[in-house]
């Protein structure tokens, strides 16, 4: 089947009881047993739901994995991922990843005695040479957050497999649609399903995908064990959202490449950061290993922080808003927002600036989009 088919036919749909064409909310804690001993297949809501499978299904199909998991949130996910690690052990993540990720590693691992490298990924040499005996994981982002830096796949699993280390990957930004991390030889992808995959702003959520049959036990295990999977209606409405997700991609990409285009002529705008941009440092890489650029455009204003926060305070139409991968243009100051959980230090020396804008380009007229911009600008 093709992405497009998938998105509205993968998993056990529709119900086998009544023909329900939209998949059913089982909201359910516990299911009746056949008999001592003898399920009907589910028995307990924390470790399997059929409402939340189905969305699980859709997922690892989308992402050519092995098997999905859903979580209550992008966070959740993540942190399960993170519980494959025991103390000891040591991972190098990219160095301009998500906020969130960036404090758990080194706020709430560090406790577990789990140490992180956190290393710029575009560069083979400084991969290397932050390899150690006890390196156990690699986790990155591409293209990454807020900066859209993206990071070569081929060469990263390269340096990964000669040394027997899992490689993670969040998804968010780029979505299945997009980018086909698996088809890379990465092991775990992970995703933020608040964002592109539900795509409506109304729900939190997480998902894992695993590729080999050891991965999908010891990740089920675990999600099971920490409780962190996600609720049936929550599960639904991702489902429901995934079904128009490469419809969606393509005119978030549309409406990105002509604000990128917008901005970059403004003499008040210092940078533009874009990956469907031909001088975006990462531009052929993500030519190459991606099918679509995503619907994230980040931006340096000149004037510092306080003519960034003009702007913002200008906008109309873009929401002042954490998150992104609405139906609604969202903008964002990573700076104090998304960001502030990074450290100011870290956030100068990977070029996170205080006049930096990023922007979750949504599904409305590009026209409308370009006239609220130039209003603010
Ligand atoms: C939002 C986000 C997360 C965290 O997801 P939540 O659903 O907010 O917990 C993780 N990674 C990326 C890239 C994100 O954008």
């Amino acid at each position: 089947m093709n992405l497009d088919t998938t998105v509205i036919h993968a998993g056990d749909r529709p119900d086998r009881h009544y023909g329900a064409l939209s998949v059913p909310i089982y909201q359910t804690s516990s299911f009746v047993f056949e008999d001592v001993g003898k399920t009907r297949g589910y028995d307990y809501t924390r470790s399997g739901n059929p409402t939340r499978k189905v969305l699980e299904d859709t997922i690892a199909r989308l992402e050519g994995g092995h098997a999905g998991f859903a979580c209550a949130t992008g966070m959740a996910a993540i942190a399960t991922v993170l519980h494959l690690l025991k103390a000891g052990d040591h991972v190098i993540s990219g160095d301009d990843i998500y906020g969130g990720t960036f404090r758990l590693f080194e706020s709430v691992m560090s406790r577990f005695g789990i140490e992180v490298s956190f290393v710029c990924l575009r560069d083979k040499a400084a991969l290397e040479a932050a390899v150690r005996p006890n390196t156990r994981m690699i986790w990155l982002e591409t293209p990454s957050n807020p900066l859209l830096n993206i990071t070569d796949l081929e060469m990263v699993v390269a340096v990964a497999k000669s040394r027997h280390i899992l490689t993670v990957l969040d998804n968010t930004f780029a979505s299945p649609v997009f980018l086909q991390p698996v088809s890379f030889g990465i092991d775990l992808v992970v995703h933020s399903t608040t964002k592109y995959l539900n795509g409506h702003c109304d729900v939190v959520g997480g998902a894992i995908v695993t590729t080999t049959p050891e991965l999908s036990e010891r990740v089920g295990f675990m999600v099971n064990a920490l409780g962190v999977g996600e609720a049936p209606f929550d599960a639904w409405l991702v489902l429901r959202g995934i079904e128009t997700l490469p419809l969606r991609m393509e005119r978030h990409q549309e409406n990105s490449l002509a604000v990128a285009r917008f901005l970059k002529e403004q003499p008040v705008v210092e940078q533009v950061y874009y990956p469907g941009l031909p001088e975006h440092p990462g531009h052929e890489i993500a030519k190459k290993q991606m099918t679509g650029f995503g619907g994230v455009v980040s931006f340096e204003v000149k004037g510092g922080l306080e003519a960034a926060s003009n702007v913002l305070r200008r906008l109309r139409l873009f929401a002042l808003a954490e998150s992104l991968g609405g139906a609604a243009s969202l903008a964002e100051h990573p700076a104090t927002m998304s960001h502030a959980s990074m450290s100011a230090e870290h956030r100068e020396r990977v070029g996170i600036k205080d006049n930096l804008i990023r922007l979750s380009i949504g599904l409305e007229h590009p026209d409308d989009l370009i006239a609220d911009l130039q209003q603010a600008l």
